[in-house]
C-alpha cells in the first residue's frame, strides 16, 4: 500500500463539495479537495445570487426532516460566519389547492406540524397584490422559508474547511478517480494523490469521473426584472415564491441588489449531452417564456429582464439525488443529480457525505437516493421526460 496524502479527497468544491469539506474537517478528518475552477465560480449549480429555501415541500413531505435540519444549519452558519447567508423572508406557494405540488405542501405541513399561513384567494390578493390572482388559487406561506446566498455560502464553507486544516486546490481539474487495494487514487495533471476514500461532488460534470452516474446536465436560465415600485418587492414585504398555474412554473426572490427581482421559469433549455457544451449566450427566444409568465403573474415588474444568467444543474430521471457509494467502488462516495432543488439542503448533504466517508453510514434516510437504483442510463432527449424543474 502507498502512503496516503489524506483521509478523504473531495472532488468538486461547488455546493456539495464545499459543504462536505467543511463537515469532514468538523469531524476531525484530514481532507484534500480539488476544484476545476476557482471556489464559488459561476459556471456550475451554485451561481445566480439567490436560492429559495422551503420546508413545506412541493417535491414531497419525506424531505421535511432534512429540510428542518438544513434550516438549523443555515442559521448556525449565518451566525457563525457573520455573513448574510440565509434571509428568513418566508416562502409563498401559489396554485390551485388540488394540484400535486400544493398537495405535497399541505402533506408536509400536516405530517410535520409546520408553521404556516393559508391564504384563500381574497386574502392572497389582499396580502400579496404583487402576484396577479388566478381563479381559485390559494397561497400557502411557509413561515420557515427564505432565501440563501449561494456563492457566499460555498465560499464560507470552503473558508471554514481551510481554516480547519483542509488543503483545497483550485484550478485543479481531477482527471480520474481510481480504486486501489485500500483506498483511492486521485489523478490530476500534476500528480496522483492517495486517500482512504473519495467524495465525488462534481455536479453536472459527474459522468466524466463516474460514468455510471445517471445524471443529465441541464441549463437553468435566471432573469432579473426591475419593479415599477421597488419598495413593494423588498424582503420584508415580498417573500420568496413558487407558483404553478396553467403550466407556468414560476419562482423568484425579493430584491437583493436594490433594483431588481429575480424570477425564473423551468425547462427553458433542453438537456445537454455534455456539461462542457453549455453556452452562456442566450438566444432571444429563450427569454420569451419567462417574459410571458412575468407579464401575466407579476404585473408590477417591467416585463423585459434587465439581466440574465445561465447555470447548470445535474438531473436524474426521478429528480432525486444520487447519494452513496458508486456501484463496484465502495470507497468512492458520489453525491450528484440534485435536479434543480438541492441547494437548500446542502449543509445536510455535506454532513451525510462526511458520515458516509468516515463511518460508512448516516442517520438520515437516504434509501431512495441509492445510486444503484437506475437499471439503465437516462438518455438526454429520450426515456422518461423530466417534469418541470423545482427550486
Ligand atoms: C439556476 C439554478 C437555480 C436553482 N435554484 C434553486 C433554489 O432556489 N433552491 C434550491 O434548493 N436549489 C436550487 N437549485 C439547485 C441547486 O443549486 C443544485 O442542486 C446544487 O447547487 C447542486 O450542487 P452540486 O454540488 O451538485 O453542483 P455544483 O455546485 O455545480 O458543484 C460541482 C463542482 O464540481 C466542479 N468540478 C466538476 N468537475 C470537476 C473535476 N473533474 N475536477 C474538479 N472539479 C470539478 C465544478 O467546477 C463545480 O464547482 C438551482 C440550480 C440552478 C442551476
Amino acid at each position: 500500500m502507498s502512503a496516503r496524502d489524506a483521509d478523504v479527497a473531495v472532488i468538486g468544491l461547488g455546493t456539495m463539495g464545499s459543504m462536505a469539506a467543511w463537515r469532514l474537517t468538523g469531524a476531525g478528518a484530514d481532507v484534500i479537495g480539488f476544484e476545476q475552477y476557482g471556489v464559488a465560480h459561476d459556471r456550475g449549480a451554485a451561481g445566480g445570487e439567490s436560492r429559495l429555501f422551503r420546508t413545506a415541500y412541493h417535491e414531497g413531505s419525506e424531505y421535511v426532516p432534512m429540510l428542518r435540519r438544513a434550516r438549523e444549519m443555515w442559521v448556525e452558519l449565518t451566525r457563525a460566519s457573520g455573513r448574510p447567508l440565509f434571509t428568513p423572508t418566508g416562502c409563498l406557494s401559489i396554485g390551485l389547492p388540488d394540484i400535486d405540488p400544493m398537495r405535497n405542501v399541505r402533506a408536509s405541513i400536516e405530517e410535520h406540524d409546520l408553521e404556516h399561513e393559508t391564504l384563500d384567494p381574497d386574502a392572497l390578493a389582499h396580502r400579496f397584490p404583487q402576484h396577479a390572482p388566478a381563479a381559485g388559487e390559494i397561497g400557502i406561506l411557509d413561515t420557515a422559508g427564505g432565501m440563501l446566498r449561494p456563492e457566499l455560502a460555498v465560499l464560507t464553507a470552503a473558508v471554514l474547511a481551510r481554516t480547519a486544516g483542509a488543503r483545497l486546490f483550485e484550478r485543479t481539474p481531477v482527471l480520474a478517480v481510481e480504486p486501489e487495494d485500500d483506498g483511492v487514487a486521485v489523478v490530476t495533471a500534476e500528480r496522483t494523490w492517495r486517500a482512504r476514500r473519495a467524495v465525488v461532488t462534481t455536479g453536472p460534470w459527474v459522468r466524466e469521473l463516474v460514468p455510471s452516474a445517471e445524471v443529465t446536465p441541464k441549463p437553468i436560465v435566471l432573469t432579473w426584472f426591475a419593479p415599477i415600485d421597488v419598495r413593494a418587492y423588498h424582503p420584508g414585504v415580498f417573500p420568496a415564491f413558487i407558483r404553478d398555474t396553467d403550466g407556468h412554473h414560476l419562482f423568484g426572490c425579493p430584491v437583493m441588489d436594490g433594483v431588481s427581482v429575480k424570477a425564473g421559469v423551468a425547462d427553458v433549455w433542453p438537456p445537454l449531452t455534455d456539461a462542457r457544451e453549455l453556452t452562456r449566450d442566450l438566444p432571444e427566444d429563450a427569454i420569451a417564456p419567462v417574459m410571458r409568465s412575468v407579464q401575466r403573474f407579476l404585473p408590477g415588474l417591467h416585463p423585459s429582464p434587465i439581466r440574465h444568467e445561465v447555470h447548470l444543474d445535474g438531473y436524474t430521471a426521478d429528480r432525486t439525488a444520487l447519494i452513496g457509494p458508486v456501484p463496484g467502488m465502495p470507497d468512492v462516495i458520489v453525491l450528484a443529480g440534485f435536479s434543480g432543488h438541492g441547494f437548500k439542503m446542502a449543509p445536510v448533504f455535506g454532513s451525510i457525505a462526511a458520515d458516509l466517508a468516515l463511518r460508512g453510514g448516516t442517520g438520515f434516510d437516504i434509501a431512495r437516493m441509492d445510486p444503484a437504483r437506475f437499471p439503465a442510463r437516462f438518455a438526454p432527449g429520450g426515456g422518461a421526460a423530466p417534469a418541470p424543474a423545482d427550486h
